[in-house]
This record gives structure tokens, sequence and C-alpha cells, in this order.
């Protein structure tokens, strides 16, 4: 099934700042990075958290880490799925395109191009249980690895009874199958062939949009122990002091699920 894609009311700024791959192997990065978005202002934020980063490092054994993320969601910011592992799991599925992406940016971590319907589906709702039984909120929103996921996959997390799927320009209600575009800029903190892989497809973004209000943020841990990602705390901190509104993304969910937009948005149909 084809989504609807819908921009966002004209005159709403929102901006959605994520951390990925928030796992026992970087909390110390993880902690560095949201200590740094607090100072510039940025309380809100989505964390991307991976249950068993590698199928070696399970959060619910991680009693630090996971009491961060306890005190961070009393805050107001949001716990979503990351993937359950991070890693494939056999050869890559799905369209050309996507294998193409996933062989050349994320080899071994494009864990939703690897699984069929049936195990995505095991692979979310295990994943899902595992943090809401450490006490993490009720999980509604899956960022796969990468961004990529196959068609069936994508499928098994809408059945699965998720809200809301996060891609690298967009932000899909899962539900009711409408598709946001956002602007997006991040740190990638990986080859600098997948920073320039991501620029090139955030840079056609606003393209695609005619300009959106709601724009996303992504910052990696950088495993080499730098901060690179400074500068995209940087830009946070200078859209905060332009006055953009923090949120979530299951707060732009309510707004895509509002029956009656605001004048000035825009739908329309792909499906032939
Ligand atoms: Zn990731």
């Amino acid at each position: 099934m084809c989504p609807t894609f819908v921009e966002v009311g004209e005159g709403m700024t929102r901006l959605v700042v994520s951390l990925h791959d928030v796992a026992p192997p970087f909390e110390s990065q993880i902690v560095q990075q949201m200590e740094a978005l607090r100072r510039v202002g940025m309380d809100v934020v989505t964390l991307m958290v991976v249950p068993n980063w590698e199928g070696r490092h399970e959060l619910r054994s991680a009693v630090s880490l996971t009491n961060h993320l306890r005190e961070w969601r009393r805050r107001g910011c949001e716990v979503a799925l990351h993937g359950y592992s991070h890693r494939t799991h056999g050869p890559i599925r799905g369209s050309l395109v996507r294998q193409l992406r996933g062989r050349l940016f994320a080899a071994h971590a494009a864990e939703f191009l690897t699984f069929s319907g049936a195990d995505a589906l095991t692979a979310v709702d295990r994943g899902r249980a595992e943090l809401e039984e450490l006490g993490l909120g009720s999980i509604e929103v899956f960022c796969p690895p990468g961004w990529l996921i196959t068609d069936e996959a994508e499928d098994a997390v809408a059945e699965a009874g998720f809200r809301g799927l996060v891609g690298i320009t967009s932000l899909q209600d899962l539900p009711n199958r409408r598709l946001v575009w956002l602007g997006t800029r991040g740190y990638m903190g990986v080859h600098p062939l997948h920073q320039l892989g991501a620029s090139m497809l955030t840079a056609s973004a606003p393209l695609l949009l005619g300009g959106s209000s709601a724009t996303s943020v992504y910052l990696h841990p950088d495993p080499s122990g730098g901060n690179g990602w400074m500068a995209a705390v940087r830009r946070v901190g200078r859209m905060v002091a332009e006055g953009i509104e923090p949120a979530t993304y299951r707060e732009l969910l309510e707004v895509l699920s509002d029956p009656a937009p605001s004048a000035g948005s825009a739908a329309g149909d792909l499906e032939p």
C-alpha cells in the first residue's frame, strides 16, 4: 500500500532531534550528547534505542543506561525502537535501489532489509516488549537501522501496531498510511562516504517539499570518541534561539492524524 504524502500546515515550525544507536557501548557519548543538547536549550529529544546491540549488548543488562533513559523520559523525551540488534541477518532483500543503498551505506546494519515479514514482526514485537518491560513507556515509533526497510518488513511494523515509521527525510503515520516530508540534517558519525550519502539524500528533500516547516536533526555516536556531532548540536542551538519549537515524532503524528489539517496543508495520493 502506498502512503499519501502530506505537508504540515504553514506557519508550523517544529524541530525533532533524534539520537541514534542508543545502546550500552555508546553510553558515555549519548550522555555527552544529551548534556550538550540541554545546554543549547533542547530538552526534548527522541532516543533511538537498540534493545540488543549486535546481539551482544542487551539493554536490560545495562542498569546505568536504563536509569538515564528513564530519567530522560521523565523530562519529556521520547523512546523509539531502532531495530533489534542493528545488524544484518542474511542477504539483503528488497528493491534494487534499496539493496544498493543498503550495501553502500549500511552493509552490516541494514537489519530490516534482511528480515522476512514474519521475522520483522517477531523482532519488533520482542524489541518493544523488552523496552516496555524496562519502564520506558509505550513504544509507538520505529526507525529501522540505516532508515532502510523492505515493504514486507514495513507492513509487519504496521501490523505490530506501531504508529510512526521514521525515514531519513520522512515520518509515516502507519495506521493511516500518511507521510510527511521533513527537512533533515545530521551527523552520521561514521565513514565519510556514509555522510556524503546522507547529505545527498537529505539535500534533495527541500526540493521535493517546496519548504517543509518541520525539521529533524539526527546525531550518531562517534566510536572513535570524537565530537564531530557538536556541529549538529550548534545548529540545533541556533534553531532553538530562532524560536523553533522542539517536538517529538509522536507529537508530529498527532498533527498528522488531525482530521482537519490547518489551512495551507497539501496532500496528494501517490497511488495510480
Ligand atoms: Zn542506527
